[in-house]
């Protein structure tokens, strides 16, 4: 059973270093009176939020990993054996497991059954996954649109960004993206429908360029990246505009996260900042699957993913995603069946 094992807590940015390729042994069964099934692992997720689970930080949202033990993350599994009545052989699920080949799974509650084949199956790590899921949550239930309301999604061509924008443009809004690249900025025009995008590397005053896309201000702030992004927004919101802070990026690997200035225009001008976390919002999953379907079967929204080939390129696959190298969603394929 290949592994990629995680080394040890990690301070700075994560390197590909971090992570080493083992042979490890699972068995293919799952052994006796164990309640849980063994998967062989199809497609793994490679999500920022792991870079917390890369930190010696017990009692935060998420445990940490444990050094010398295989990552643990977000994939798409097939069932081999079976322990637990809910799952039998040849069932296909999403949900935590292992960075390796197989895995023995025995918190089978948190596995989704995946019960719609005919979208590729690698949409489960994102559009029909936890980013997917994360976009949807924090668009309807966090911003409160509106239709024709003003939108601005920073880190917008990921994996959640593509599909906030996107559910932001069905609802009838005006939407702006930011990104790290050209061709990232050109998918955000192109692709993704999005109505104007820049890239925030090539900006001197972000606030400057806030301007340009938003002279009445912003309504509705979709928040991935933190930092000096933040700040040029705070000042750019509209009157009772409302921020749905998802992630931070830009502190993730800060030893020390910087601070925020602006915070006083919440005051002033009524904003409503909240955090929110996708885990809280998996009951509205099949309410998700029957919105988001359709949209895609019509294709009314599309997706973009970064196909990493083969167990062994998934820390190069991670430890990208804080240096922007992927292009949308970024998964890593360790078998396609
Ligand atoms: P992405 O697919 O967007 O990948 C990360 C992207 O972030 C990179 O490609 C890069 O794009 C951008 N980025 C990296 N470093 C920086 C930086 N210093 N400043 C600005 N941008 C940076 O990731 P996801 O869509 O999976 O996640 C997006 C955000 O959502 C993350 O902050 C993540 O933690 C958060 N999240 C929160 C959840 C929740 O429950 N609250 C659940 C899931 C995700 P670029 O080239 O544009 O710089």
């Amino acid at each position: 059973n290949k592994q990629i094992v995680f080394k040890d807590y990690v301070s700075g940015f994560p390197k590909e270093s971090d992570m080493v390729l083992k042979t490890g042994t699972t068995g293919l069964k799952v052994p006796q009176g164990v309640k849980g099934v063994v998967v062989k692992n199809l497609y793994l997720s490679c999500d920022p939020y792991m870079r917390s689970r890369m930190r010696d930080l017990r009692g935060s949202y998420v445990e940490p990993f444990t050094p010398g033990s295989p990552v643990v993350g977000y994939g798409v599994a097939k069932v081999l054996d079976s322990g637990d009545p809910n799952f039998k052989e040849g069932d296909l699920v999403w949900g935590m497991t292992g960075w390796e080949e197989y895995s023995l799974i025995t918190a089978t509650e948190t596995l989704f059954k995946i019960q719609h084949t005919d979208v590729p199956l690698s949409y489960y790590t994102g559009l029909l996954g936890m980013p997917g899921m994360t976009a949807y949550a924090g668009f309807y239930e966090i911003c409160s649109p509106k239709k024709g309301e003003s939108v601005f999604v920073s880190a917008a061509s990921g994996a959640v960004g593509q599909l906030v924008g996107q559910f932001a443009k069905l609802l009838g809004c005006y939407v702006v993206g930011s990104a790290g690249t050209k061709e990232k900025v050109d998918l955000l025009k192109n692709k993704f429908g999005f109505d104007e995008a820049f890239n925030y590397k090539e900006e001197k005053d972000l606030d400057a360029a806030l301007k340009r896309y938003f002279p009445n201000g912003i309504d509705i702030y979709f928040e991935n990246v933190g930092g000096e992004m933040l700040d040029a927004v705070l000042v750019n919101m509209r009157l009772r505009g409302r921020i749905a802070v998802c992630g931070l990026i830009s502190q993730y690997n800060l030893e020390k996260p910087e601070g925020v200035h602006n915070l006083f225009c919440l005051i002033t001008k009524r904003v409503r900042m909240e955090g929110f976390l996708v885990f809280d919002y998996y009951h509205l999953y099949p309410k998700f699957l029957e919105t988001v379907l359709p949209y895609i079967k019509e294709g009314k929204i599309s997706y973009v993913e970064d196909i990493a080939e083969g167990l062994e390129s998934a820390p190069a696959a991670l430890v990208g995603l804080f240096s922007g190298r992927n292009v949308g969603k970024q998964v890593v394929v360790v078998t396609k069946e």
